[in-house]
Formats: C-alpha cells, structure tokens, sequence
C-alpha cells in the first residue's frame, strides 16, 4: 500500500449518539497540519455553538466557515414557512457545489447535511448531484443522523455513532467545552 497515494474519500457520520460534528471538527484539526484548505458547512441549525466558533477562528485561514440554515426547523421558535429552510439549504448546497469545482479545499464538510434531507429541505438529486461535483483527490464528509441508505451505500466509511449513554439521560444539562 502507498499511503502517498492521493484518493478523495466520502465519508458519511451517522447515529443518534454525540460525537458526528465532533469527529468532523477533528478532520478538519487533521486537515490543517498539512495546511489544506477546509470548507465547512452547516444546515439546518442557525448558528453554531460558542466554542466551536472561536475554536475554528483559530484555525483561520485554512479553515472557512459557512453557516446556512435558517434556525431549527419545526420545532421550538420556528415561524417559518419549510420554503424559507428549503431556499437556505438549496444555497448552501449551491454554494457547496462552486467550492467543490473550484478544487481549492481538499476537505469539504457538509454538517447535519443528512439532517436537511431527511427533513426535504434537499432532495436526493440535489445531493446526488453534489457528490458528481467532487473532485478526484477531494475528500467530503456528510453528517447527521438518519444517513439515507442510498448515501450509505456511495460512501467509502460510514461510523454510525451510537447511544449508548448520554449524561442528558440523567439530567445532566449541555456542558461547556463538550457541548457548546
Ligand atoms: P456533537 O456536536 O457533540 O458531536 P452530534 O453532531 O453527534 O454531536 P447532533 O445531532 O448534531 O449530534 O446534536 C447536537 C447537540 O445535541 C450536541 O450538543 C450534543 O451534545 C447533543 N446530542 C447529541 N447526541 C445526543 C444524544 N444521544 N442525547 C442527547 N443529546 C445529544
Ligand atoms: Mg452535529
């Protein structure tokens, strides 16, 4: 095996347990030892969480944040129409797809990407269409839970993180610097 040999990888973190957004952000930690560029996005949520936006400020310039979900979707404060959520995904997914053709970023992280299609805010021939967008040596992590099979049978590794336990659980409430 040349572990030199240059081969773009879809790599898809699934499950209904923590630690998919966490593995990406450790991908991306990998990443940037080797100065690659990284184009990070995420769906559906409005924002990120506090930590991980300054933790991924330090990462600056290799790593480009962009975040283009609208808030959560049915849920909580959510007044607005599904076309609203669809419109924000369909541009993050747009946007993606430019990234990708441009060949600048090795490592494209497409967060709770699963998470969009499951809720229809993407179709299958979006995303579908997105993955012929990549490039030969380019890699493309997809997570969220409740990954399509069809995704699951394109990709190249597939983790499914499982509950096994969750201090939630046990009323113990999002920590700092674990959750947020
Ligand atoms: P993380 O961002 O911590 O890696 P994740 O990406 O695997 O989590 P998401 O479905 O994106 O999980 O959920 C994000 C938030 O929900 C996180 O704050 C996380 O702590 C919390 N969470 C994730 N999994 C669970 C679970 N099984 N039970 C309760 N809360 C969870
Ligand atoms: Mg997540």
């Amino acid at each position: 095996m040349n572990s030199e040999k240059k081969q773009g990888l879809l790599l898809v973190y699934t499950g209904n347990g923590k630690g998919k957004t966490t593995a990406a952000l450790g991908l991306c930690v990998r990443a940037v030892g080797y100065k690659w560029r990284i184009c990070l996005v995420q769906f559906v949520k409005g924002s990120w969480k506090y930590g991980e936006l300054k933790g991924l400020k330090a990462l600056e310039p290799w790593v480009e944040l962009h975040v283009v979900g609208e808030g959560f979707v049915g849920i909580i404060d959510d007044d607005k129409d599904i076309e609203v959520h669809q419109k924000a995904a369909r541009e993050g997914l747009k946007m993606a797809v430019e990234k990708m053709r441009s060949g600048d970023y090795p490592l494209v992280i497409l967060d709770e990407l699963n998470v969009a299609l499951s809720l229809k805010l993407v179709s299958r021939e979006q995303v579908e269409a997105l993955l012929e967008a990549r490039t030969e040596d380019q890699n493309l992590v997809i997570t969220g839970r409740d990954a399509p099979d069809w995704l699951i049978e394109r990709a190249d590794l597939v983790t499914e993180m499982k509950e096994i336990k969750h201090p939630f659980q046990a009323g113990i409430e999002a920590q700092k610097g674990i959750d947020w």
